[in-house]
């Protein structure tokens, strides 16, 4: 079996051949954080995490590397000097790093919320100014930049003049593109209105600065990609992804600026994720049509009609492929929550199951086997995975009826497989298992108030927590270094 995976570049299903044998180096854009991510930008995340658990399931080393764009990403994809960062400033009234603070401390959480794996690097934009800089440097030597006015912009047909072909991934043609570009600011600034920003010039409003040989200014978004990619990838590495949104003009300008400082392409795969839509419609702040994953699981939405877990969140995007259109809504969910509490009983029962060895199965485990995994390496089909899990939940329950036969090697096997494939790869966790840490968080947020109380000397409310939890089964331990507790 290997490994196939579809190259957006290409437009094909690949083979999947790493640069160094075994090892997989792998970036993927991460959020802007100057606002909660809506639930659209977990179903990207959320594909790669997928895709990442995968591949280290396949055996693969991964090195994987999800940014955090703490500056530069303006609020419109043109060049206008207006930065999201900036913008939210002014309307929360917080310093810039507070912003980046408070919303990459949410984007955390709501990730962890969803089982997703912290990355092996988290690098910020903002602590890779250097590099861009003289990633800048390196563009304007090449002669592939020009600086005006304070600001550097990519010379684009100076690219194609070279024989290079900007447009190459979103399939766009240059003349196209020239057509198309909106007069916006800092278009008279620019040789061809399709040139983009590599340093952006800071207005004396710009709160977001640096030095830079250039004057005062602020780095440009796509830039900032390529700064980090490489530093930990290498000039040229295996996987990039992101959102299909990011095709145009983030990636293709990471392609133009890649090749451009190091005559080399810079990713030999590109994967795009597909979007998340809600009533048909794409999910985005801008429009207004979206939903809070928050919102999702407490219930606090006009769009749902019940709150729903976030594993069977998860699940629900899973049981889509990451290349597909997924459209969200009540009847989904409801048959994505019917369909993970069958496979959650099945792998409660599986534990119960006996071997039986005298008559042969009509289940072979091999052959089952080789299905679900030849789904998972074809470009990691998660719905078509899930449908060989549902094979073997049908077996599970079968055998648990009697009907069924399964030799004492085999259900070590189906348990290993089922474990591996259900908690490892597809990242489910099973409500309890969550439950208990949400009971684990819960305690401490109780243990916090009643120090809280005793520190006030209000010793009523604070032995009033601890017999009550003692009432529940729940014993409060005070010693040296703090208080923790007990279930009876
Ligand atoms: P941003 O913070 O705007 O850069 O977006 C973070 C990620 O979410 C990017 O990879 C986007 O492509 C992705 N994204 C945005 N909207 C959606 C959506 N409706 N469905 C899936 N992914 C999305
Ligand atoms: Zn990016």
């Amino acid at each position: 079996m290997q490994l196939k995976i579809y190259n957006s570049l290409t437009g094909e299903k690949e083979i999947f051949k790493p640069i160094l044998d075994g090892n997989v180096g792998m970036y993927v854009c991460g959020p802007t954080v100057y606002s909660n991510v809506h639930l659209g930008n977990v179903r990207t995340f959320l594909s790669f995490d997928f895709i990442y658990r995968s591949l280290t399931h396949l055996g693969y080393k991964v090195r994987y590397v999800r940014n955090i764009t703490d500056a530069g990403h303006l609020t419109d994809d043109g060049d206008v000097n207006n930065d999201r960062f900036v913008k939210q400033t002014r309307l929360e009234k917080l310093e810039p790093m507070e912003i980046v603070q408070k919303y990459t401390v949410d984007f955390h959480k709501v990730l962890e919320m969803f089982n997703l794996l912290p990355p092996n690097i988290e690098p910020t934009a903002t602590g890779h100014i250097v590099e861009q800089i003289e990633l800048t440097q390196k563009l304007i030597e090449r002669g592939f930049a020009y600086e005006s006015n304070g600001s550097v912009y990519f010379d684009v047909l100076e690219y194609n003049r070279r024989g290079l072909n900007y447009g190459e991934l979103s399939k766009r043609n240059i003349e196209e593109l020239f057509a198309n570009t909106r007069d916006l600011d800092g278009q008279g600034e620019k040789k061809n209105p399709q040139d983009f920003a590599l340093w952006k010039k800071a207005s004396p409003a710009h709160i977001m600065r640096w030095n830079s040989p250039w004057g005062e200014g602020f780095p440009g978004w796509h830039l900032e990609c390529t700064a980090m990619s490489t530093k930990y990838l290498g000039e040229t590495f295996d996987i990039h992804g992101g959102g299909m949104d990011l095709k145009f003009p983030h990636h293709e300008c990471e392609i133009a600026q890649g090749k451009a400082c190091n005559d080399a392409a810079p990713v030999n795969y590109w994967m795009h994720a597909n979007m998340l839509t809600m009533n048909s419609q794409r999910m985005s702040k801008s429009t207004g049509n979206y939903i809070l994953p928050m919102q999702l699981v407490t219930g606090e939405n006009d769009f749902f009609e019940k709150p729903f877990h976030p594993s069977i969140v998860r699940f629900c995007f899973l049981q889509a492929h990451y290349r597909s259109v997924l459209d969200i809504s009540n009847d989904a969910m409801l048959a994505s929550e019917k369909g993970f509490v069958r496979l959650m009983e099945a792998m409660k029962v599986l534990h119960s199951i006996s071997p039986n060895d005298d008559k042969q199965s009509g289940f072979n485990l091999e052959e089952w086997k080789n299905k679900a995994y030849d789904a998972l390496m074809d470009d990691f089909n998660s719905p078509v995975l899930i449908a060989h899990l549902f094979e073997a939940v049908k077996y599970i329950f079968a055998l648990n009826d009697g009907k069924e036969t399964i030799s004492a090697k085999d259900l070590e096997d189906l348990k290993l497989t089922l474990n591996a494939l259900i908690f490892d790869v597809l990242g489910l966790q099973s409500i309890e298992e969550n439950n208990n840490e949400k009971l684990d968080q819960t305690l401490k947020v109780l243990i916090e108030l009643r120090n809280q109380a005793r520190k006030s000397k209000n010793f009523e409310l604070s032995d009033q927590i601890r017999d009550r939890l003692l009432a529940e089964g729940i014993e409060l331990k005070d010693g040296r270094d703090g208080t923790t507790y007990v279930l009876n």
